[in-house]
């Protein structure tokens, strides 16, 4: 080759790789039309066309200065920081945060992603806009919404008139400036799954707020302006059923600071522009909201259900952008003289992104539906169940799946992939594994899974809610298939609960592919026909595999018997 073919050939390959940067999109929202099918099926054309508008311009903004923000606000010198005193040394303990995150957060919250939940009903709005947003992963303001939905869903549900009057305004608000932010304070030193094992104490004052002591282990979004956090009043109970639920404002009503002491921000794997503390609370002023002695079942109902939502809904949409980045490079890269598309193995990874991306999204935009018939008065009890029951799996299966889609997308990319200035993709990679960590490990929600058909019998509210979503049509084939599904989850039953865990990850996998599959069958998207018979080849592979956990538990017990 001479030397001047050799500059043209790195020119190309350069060229290449600068076409697949011009290749990506400009608007999340209007390149995104499986997200646009789904809310046609659940809103109709009418509401769509009310909605379109808003959901094209949070697209652009999303894809062009939110993205571009979160990228600088997570380079190393932008990283929050904290501040506990001001000049005169008075304690602030204030987190500061770089000017691309407040960028980033003025167009999120300026989207309405929490002002749409003055009315009811309006969750698939809310996880629209959300989904829109995690495109750029946690972006530093995706978990704050969640928790701040949570408080807000607290308030409307069983909040007083009184903290509702106060408090509701400024976390619909959307006003960045003025607005509140939330944040929710469960997991202790001790044990995050086992909330049970909470320590902090809470005791009533004469002026008729609490105070509370103790200290918090991981609290997201640490300088928010109110957190719903769990305590122990003195004379409670051990365990969850003695735990009761307060609203604890960052700063006092005369503007000095509540006792919230952040010991030090966390240096995380991931999520890294969002800050996580360490936190004591030292006689903390706290207002209880809902029942006494209810706090740990307010806590799952209005909090914890609905950000496993969120994190299914974050997950699923930072899957969806690796898909796009793997997607758009793989037309453009080329290797052995063709685009690195033309090679059935990259093609098989990229349609295996891609179904494992339109699953996930169409259950978690079932749930959200599900969530508005809820909230709307539509539902009757299984359906609440259901949703109990699927909110669940969905938020297990969603942030695993989304992980090994990232991985898979970082893949395509070769080297270009595991470089932090290249694309998207690596922090995408490791917000997806703090994604799996938050509102319950794989494990716990599994273990959640094997008591919630044991004890409660959960199998028959999974099975009814799915002959819902099949009906009319029955030959649909997630509900030719269902028969066999009952059968699998029922059979848990037959077991102690040792033995049932054995066998819960397959059958639960199984169980949530369904769903997915009845959800997405219901309506039509070009191709996505195609995309759902992978899907049920690859992924649905209904057998009687509880049968086998009698062995497989033999086999884990001799195994992890041994260091
Ligand atoms: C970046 C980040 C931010 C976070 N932010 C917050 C926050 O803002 N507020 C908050 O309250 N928490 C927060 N968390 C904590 C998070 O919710 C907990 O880490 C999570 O609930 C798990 O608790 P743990 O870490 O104590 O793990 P453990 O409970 O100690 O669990 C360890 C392992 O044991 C398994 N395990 C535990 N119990 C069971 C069981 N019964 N059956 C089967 N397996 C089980 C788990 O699945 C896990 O794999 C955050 C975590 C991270 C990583």
């Amino acid at each position: 080759m001479s030397e001047t073919s050799s500059l043209e050939v790195v020119a190309q390959g350069r060229q290449h790789l600068a076409d697949w940067e011009a290749a990506q999109p400009e608007n999340f929202y209007s390149t995104d039309q499986h997200l646009q099918s789904i809310l046609n099926f659940y809103w109709g054309a009418e509401k769509l066309s009310v909605y379109a508008p808003r959901l094209t311009q949070f697209g652009h903004e999303a894809a062009t200065i939110i993205d571009a923000a979160v990228r600088r606000a997570n380079e190393p010198h932008n990283l929050p920081r904290l501040e506990r005193f001001n000049a005169v040394g008075e304690r602030t303990e204030q987190v500061i945060h770089s000017a691309a995150h407040h960028l980033a957060g003025k167009h999120i919250y300026g989207s309405g992603a929490m002002g749409v939940y003055r009315e009811p009903g309006n969750n698939v709005l809310a996880q629209a806009l959300f989904y829109l947003s995690s495109y750029n992963g946690e972006a530093g303001h995706n978990c704050p919404l969640a928790c701040t939905a949570g408080i807000i869903k607290t308030l409307q549900n069983v909040g007083s008139d009184e903290l509702k009057a106060k408090y509701l305004p400024r976390l619909l608000d959307t006003n960045y400036d003025t607005l509140f932010t939330g944040a929710q304070f469960l997991t202790e030193v001790q044990g995050g799954s086992d909330v049970g094992a909470n320590a902090c104490t809470a005791v009533p004052h004469a002026d008729g707020a609490w105070r509370i002591n103790g200290e918090k282990w991981f609290c997201s979004n640490v300088g928010a302006d109110l957190a719903l956090m769990t305590a122990r009043p003195v004379d409670g109970v051990a365990g969850t059923k003695g735990l009761g639920l307060f609203l604890v404002p960052r700063l006092l009503d005369d503007g000095s600071l509540n006792g919230i002491y952040i010991r030090r921000l966390k240096d995380k794997l991931g999520t890294k522009s969002m800050a996580t503390g360490e936190v004591d609370f030292k006689d903390c002023v706290a207002y209880p909201i809902g029942e006494p002695g209810k706090g740990f079942q307010h806590a799952m109902d209005y909090v914890i259900n609905t950000s496993r939502l969120y994190n299914a809904v974050g997950s699923a949409a930072a899957a969806r952008r690796a898909y796009v980045v793997a997607w758009t490079y793989a037309q453009h890269r080329h290797a052995f003289g063709q685009p690195i598309s033309q090679f059935p193995l990259v093609q098989e990874t990229l349609a295996e992104m891609r179904c494992d991306v339109m699953a996930m999204t169409a259950g978690s935009f079932y749930l959200a539906h599900l969530r508005d018939r809820i909230e709307l008065g539509e539902a009757d009890d299984t359906d609440k169940q259901f949703y109990r029951f699927v909110v669940n799996l969905n938020k297990y299966y969603a942030s695993l799946t989304a992980t090994n889609v990232v991985r898979r997308g970082i893949e395509i990319l070769g080297g270009n992939g595991a470089m932090e200035n290249f694309s998207v993709l690596p922090r995408l990679l490791r917000d997806c594994v703090i994604f799996e960590a938050w509102e319950g490990a794989h494990n716990t929600l599994l273990a959640q899974a094997v008591r919630d058909v044991q004890r409660h019998s959960l199998d028959e509210a999974y099975d009814q809610g799915m002959q819902k979503i099949c009906s009319p049509d029955q030959s649909l084939r997630a509900g030719a298939i269902l028969p066999r599904m009952r059968g699998q989850l029922a059979e848990l039953k037959a077991y102690d609960e040792m033995t049932a865990s054995a066998g819960i990850r397959e059958v639960a996998e199984d169980a949530v592919s369904l769903f997915y599959l009845a959800c997405w069958e219901n309506y039509a998207s070009d191709d996505s026909a195609m995309v759902r018979e992978w899907f049920l080849t690859t992924r649905v592979s209904v057998k009687s595999k509880a049968m086998g956990a009698v062995f497989k538990k033999m086999f884990i017990e001799a195994i992890s018997a041994q260091l």
